[in-house]
């Protein structure tokens, strides 16, 4: 099983701290994640980019990194002929904030439309008494200033993934508020179900957040990933 194999792997490599290089474990689940790779190389990055076709992200990928964006880990809307260069700034800047940092690689994602979607946050925290609260609510910047979620125990059922949705203050956000189309809330719900499901078959996951979890019309797509094994 694939899944098991990035969490052996990460645990082979003495790490329980395993981010963006992990997001195999979420397809493995059924959990869209944007096209990417995690390259070791500008030249690799270069030719990840030019599969995809497209301005990309990328993004440091380092154990020792917990929030990319805040140390200028971070680059969207990249262009082919940028990513070079780009590749060899954002190690810079991670060896600027810490000259001893483990640094796997780069990840060189597609971009995300996110006029379109709602950035959310699902994760994950085991609580040594009630077990895995799941977790839902508003993601990307939001996430501190407005702090609108909900958690329920997993596994949850898919009634209860349902009110989990309705439980957020910004519910009305993800049904069109504004003129905007609501976000596929079938598919949301899914794939509340399917992390669900993740952390009851791995007890050694301590702690999982995908932020963002982008929401569309068309379905969600999984752009960040962190999580703790024990
Ligand atoms: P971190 O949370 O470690 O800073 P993220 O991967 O969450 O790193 O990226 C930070 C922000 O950059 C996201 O909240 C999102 O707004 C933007 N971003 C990241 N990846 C993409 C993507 N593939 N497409 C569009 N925007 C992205
Ligand atoms: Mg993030």
């Amino acid at each position: 099983e694939r899944a098991r194999e990035v969490i052996e792997s990460a645990a082979r490599r003495g790490s329980n701290r395993l981010g963006v290089e992990a997001m195999e474990l979420l397809d493995a689940y059924g959990i869209p994640t944007p096209q990417g790779e995690v390259v070791s190389s500008p030249v690799e990055a270069e030719s990840i980019a030019e599969e995809i076709g497209d301005n990309v992200v990328m993004k440091i990928v380092s154990p020792d990194i917990l929030h990319k964006s805040d140390i200028g880990g971070v680059e969207v809307d990249v262009p082919v002929e940028d990513v070079r260069d780009t590749y060899e700034d954002l190690v810079v800047r991670a060896r600027n904030y810490q000259s001893d940092a483990t640094i796997l690689g780069v990840q060189v994602q597609e971009m995300v439309d996110l006029d379109n979607g709602v950035e959310t946050i699902l994760g994950m925290n085991r609580d040594p008494q009630f077990g895995p609260l799941l977790l839902f609510g508003l993601g990307g910047i939001f996430v501190e200033v407005l702090e609108d979620n909900t958690v329920s125990v997993a596994p949850v059922s898919e009634n209860e993934a349902e009110g989990m949705l309705d439980d957020i203050d910004s519910a009305p956000l993800l049904r069109g508020a504004r003129g905007r189309d609501p976000v596929d809330e079938d598919t949301l719900v899914e794939t509340i179900q399917r992390l669900s499901q993740l952390v009851t078959d791995f007890p050694a996951i301590v702690e999982l957040d995908i932020n963002p979890l982008v929401a569309t019309p068309d379905g969600v797509q999984a752009v960040d990933l962190r999580l703790t094994l024990d």
